[in-house]
């Protein structure tokens, strides 16, 4: 209940009306009274029940309009008001107007504020339409026909202008609609309607006037005009409400579901004259309110409505009542009982929405698998960024945009070990590597920026609109610079290491030839150990790239196209040789040498890794074999993939190969990249500990340039620490540089490890390396990496007259050598898993 509504339903709104009505209505009546016992004509108690009967009567028969939850009736009584007029005083005749509607409302138990309302204007009418009949001359008994017409006229006029200009405001109010609307409804057939009552009225006074005994043919006149106007009203109605639903369900004909609902709701409103209508769909479940004026409420079904009165709902079902989507829900805010058009009406616009609704549904799932479709054929699905296609479309139209703001540029990433990922921990987890990284790249990228994943573990970023050329490189490492935090994947943290090629726009070959400049680039900063690299033409030494994503591989690794160079590993105080390093090289039928960097990654991502490694490996060993047969009896070093390592028949086939050249497994040293990826793997701790308890020794290669290094080292004990070539490099003008290798070999003397520099390419750099306790060393300054016979020959040659060393001394022979503290010969430091006795 409204805080506007009283029990019995009616408007607060409506009482002071009511209240002025009543009032007048109770002065007309005193007035009649007083006039009645002073100085009026009375009338027998025959008339008097004639009079009352007649008003009764009138006030009955009546044509029942609805409007919302308010019944609105034409009725008879100002025709019955008027008729008494001619027979009897005003003052009798509102006296038995009152008497007969407090009879006839109490007997149909009206609630008593309506009945109050009625009774009163209708004696307020009965007071009008008499004052205005006498007010023109007019006396009861008046015979002249023509002098009756106009002011009877009159009085009837008065008397149905009253009655609308009272009653039009209350239904106005109870039904919310505007009192100039309902004024123009019907108007031609309630004027109709009004001139044949008028003809009632006069028909019964020639009658009086004639034979009062004819006033028998009054009520047959009065049904038959009813009747017919009732019908005409009825018929109108109905077309109307036909035309309505036509209209209705013709707007209904659209596929936006919403737009369906909203015109569901508004027109059904309208259609039902319903205070507040709800659609609820079986989908969501979701529920849509509103009223003729549009949409209040649209969201999870539920939802209580403040409407509180009576509803009636419908199924939204088809004709056969197949297909179920909802319900329908009128509501009002007082008791309603739909005539049977109205509920024949309701089931029908109820059929129409569940089709419409149905139809709109289609459509919009229709929309979603084409969009879907659309977008699978643009996306890539695991990761949702665009795919090859989509970056090549886009890219194309980007470099075909005539005036294009900018520079366009293309950054490729590539990720390093992405497939040790996979093969260990498994798809899933892979899956999860490339989707977070995905998140990352697009989390970093600018929103003009495309990201795309190109299969794999490669991506790349279209960057658009660039201010110059140079900014690509600065975004670019951005990029990849938010990839450098390792990665959770369940609870791991796994890190992944990326490389990327830059190139900007060519002026020529579109965007196949954006993608191979960014793909050399990508090589290049692989080749020179950089995270990122840009594209210069003058290193764009042929497509070798292509080479290796070929089919050139198999045939490589079939016809022993990879050989192995050795380079020398150096006492650096003595210049003796200790050892050597195997390294791959790729002798190319028509390309030439070609270096590892260039095809070490797609041999790893090949599935020829265990052939390629087992290749160089027996290669190395032969080599080994040789040496020690002419008297130098050297370790060689090889290099192992970290995927190698993941391999757990790897150690097996190690060992197979040391027992079939007859070597001791102490000649062998094999140099691990740290990744700290390999770092959590079990499967890596066990080939390790394998091999290392069978005798062969283990080197951390390029030490320093890791992230995990000693973490690393308290898990995997190893013979030797290979300090990165970039140290050496930088270690005469960098402090920081000089400190990193200070503080290696002051760990690889607490620990007891061989220590050896790499990339020594001066004497400089020899003797300060040897000043700081390092011991051995590798690099140009001593050998390039030589074929296998080579370095044996040299060997043999000597350096000084001296086999076996190939640079002179650094001090010379005879001075008295004081050796730095824990510094120790190369290849003879204390079998690595002995305690470690503290100086
Ligand atoms: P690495 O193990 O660090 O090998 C040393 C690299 O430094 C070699 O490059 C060598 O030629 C180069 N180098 C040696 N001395 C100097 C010097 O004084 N100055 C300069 N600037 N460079 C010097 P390379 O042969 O191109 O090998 C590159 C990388 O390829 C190696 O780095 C190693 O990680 C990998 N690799 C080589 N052979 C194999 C192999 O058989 N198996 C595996 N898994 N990886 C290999
Ligand atoms: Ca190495
Ligand atoms: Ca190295």
């Amino acid at each position: 209940m409204t805080p506007q509504r009283r029990s019995d339903g009616t408007d607060r709104r409506l009482l002071p009306l009511v209240g002025l009505v009543v009032f007048l209505a109770a002065v007309s009546t005193i007035v009649s009274a007083v006039r009645l016992a002073n100085d009026e004509p009375r009338v027998g108690p025959v008339t008097w029940l004639a009079l009352i009967s007649l008003v009764a009567a009138g006030f009955t028969v009546k044509v029942r309009i609805r409007i919302r939850a308010n019944n609105h009736d034409i009725a008879w009584t100002e025709t019955a008001v008027v008729i008494g007029l001619t027979v009897a005083s005003t003052s009798t005749v509102v006296l038995a107007t009152g008497c007969a509607l407090v009879l006839v409302t109490t007997l149909a138990r009206i609630p008593a504020i309506r009945a109050a309302f009625g009774v009163g204007k209708n004696m307020l009418v009965a007071t009008a339409a008499g004052m205005v009949l006498h007010a023109s001359g007019w006396q009861v008994g008046e015979e002249s026909v023509l002098a009756t017409i106009l002011p009877l006229s009159l009085a009837y006029l008065t008397a149905v202008l009253l009655d609308e200009l009272v009653a039009l405001p209350v239904i106005a109010i109870a039904s919310g609609e505007r009192v100039q609307e309902l004024f123009r409804e019907d108007w031609e057939l309630r004027l109709a309607f009004a001139v044949g009552r008028l003809v009632v009225v006069l028909g019964t006074f020639l009658i009086l006037r004639g034979d009062s005994r004819l006033l028998i043919a009054v009520p047959p006149l009065m049904l038959s005009l009813h009747l017919l106007y009732s019908n005409r009203v009825k018929a109108r109605t109905e077309q109307q409400a036909w035309q309505r639903l036509a209209r209705t369900t013709d707007a209904l004909n659209v596929v936006d579901l919403d737009k369906v609902l909203t015109t569901a709701v508004t027109q059904a409103a309208e259609l039902f004259s319903a205070d507040e209508v709800e659609i609820e769909l079986r989908d969501g479940p979701r529920a849509v309110r509103g009223t003729r004026g549009g949409i209040g409420y649209d969201g999870p079904a539920g939802d209580p409505s403040s409407v509180q009165g009576s509803a009636v709902s419908a199924p939204l079902e088809g004709h056969d009542g197949s297909a179920d989507v909802g319900v329908l829900r009128l509501r009002f805010r007082g008791p309603v009982q739909l005539s049977e058009r109205e509920q024949y009406t309701l089931r029908t616009f109820a059929s129409a929405l569940c089709t419409a609704v149905r139809n709109a549904q289609a459509y919009a799932e229709l929309a979603r698998v084409a969009a879907e479709h659309a977008h699978a054929a643009t996306h890539d699905a695991l990761t949702g960024l665009a795919n090859r296609r989509q970056l090549l479309e886009r890219g194309t139209e980007q470099l075909s945009t005539r005036h294009a703001e900018g520079v366009t540029a293309l950054v490729l990433i590539d990720l390093n070990h992405f497939k040790e990922v996979n093969d260990t921990l498994g798809h899933a987890a892979g899956d999860q590597v490339l989707m977070q990284v995905a998140d990352r790249l697009r989390a970093a990228a600018q929103p003009e920026d495309l990201v795309a994943r190109l299969g794999g573990d490669e991506f790349a970023v279209l960057l658009r609109g660039l201010p110059a050329p140079a900014v690509a490189a600065h975004r670019a490492d951005g990029l990849i610079g938010t990839l450098h935090q390792p990665l959770d994947v369940d609870g791991m943290r796994i890190s992944v290491e990326a490389s990327g090629g830059i190139a900007v726009a060519p002026a020529s070959g579109g965007m196949p030839e954006l993608l191979r400049r960014a793909d050399v680039a990508m090589y290049q900063a692989k080749r020179a150990g950089q995270r990122v690299s840009t594209y210069a033409p003058t290193r764009d030494t042929a497509d070798l790239g292509r080479l290796t994503l070929g089919g050139e591989l198999p045939r490589a690794v079939a016809d022993h196209e990879f050989t192995v160079n050795f380079q020398p590993i150096v006492d650096l105080a003595s210049g003796e040789v200790t050892g050597a390093e195997a390294l791959a090289r790729w002798h190319h039928p028509t390309h030439g040498m070609i270096d590892p960097l260039r095809f070490l990654e797609a041999v790893e991502r090949s599935g020829l890794l265990p052939a390629f490694a087992e290749a160089i490996l027996d290669q190395a060993l032969l080599a080994a074999v040789s040496w020690r047969a002419a008297g130098f009896d050297l370790p060689v070093s090889v290099n192992v993939s970290p995927r190698s390592l993941l391999d757990a028949r790897f150690p097996g086939a190690v060992l197979a190969r040391l027992r079939a050249h007859d070597l001791p497994p102490d000649r062998l040293v094999l140099e691990l990249t740290e990744t700290l990826t390999l770092s959590q793997l079990d499967v890596v701790d066990r080939v390790l500990s394998r091999l290392r308890d069978s005798g062969v020794r283990l080197a951390l290669d390029d030490f320093g340039t890791g992230y995990s290094s000693l973490s690393l080292l308290s898990r995997i004990p190893v013979h030797e620490l290979k300090i990165d070539r970039s140290f050496v490099t930088a270690m005469e003008g960098s402090a920081e540089a000089a400190a990193v290798i200070r503080s290696t070999l002051d760990l690889g003397r607490s620990l007891d490890l061989t220590v050896v520099a790499e990339g020594v390419e001066s004497e400089p750099q020899r003797r300060a390396l040897w000043e700081l306790g390092c011991a051995a060393g590798q690099g140009h300054l001593f050998a390039r990496p030589l074929p296998s016979g080579s370095l044996l020959a040299a060997l043999q040659r000597g350096s000084g007259g001296r086999p076996g060393t190939l640079v002179p001394p650094l001090h010379d022979t005879g001075a008295v050598i004081r050796l730095a503290p824990g510094r120790r010969q190369p290849g003879r430091s204390r079998p690595a898993g002995l305690p470690h006795l503290p100086a």
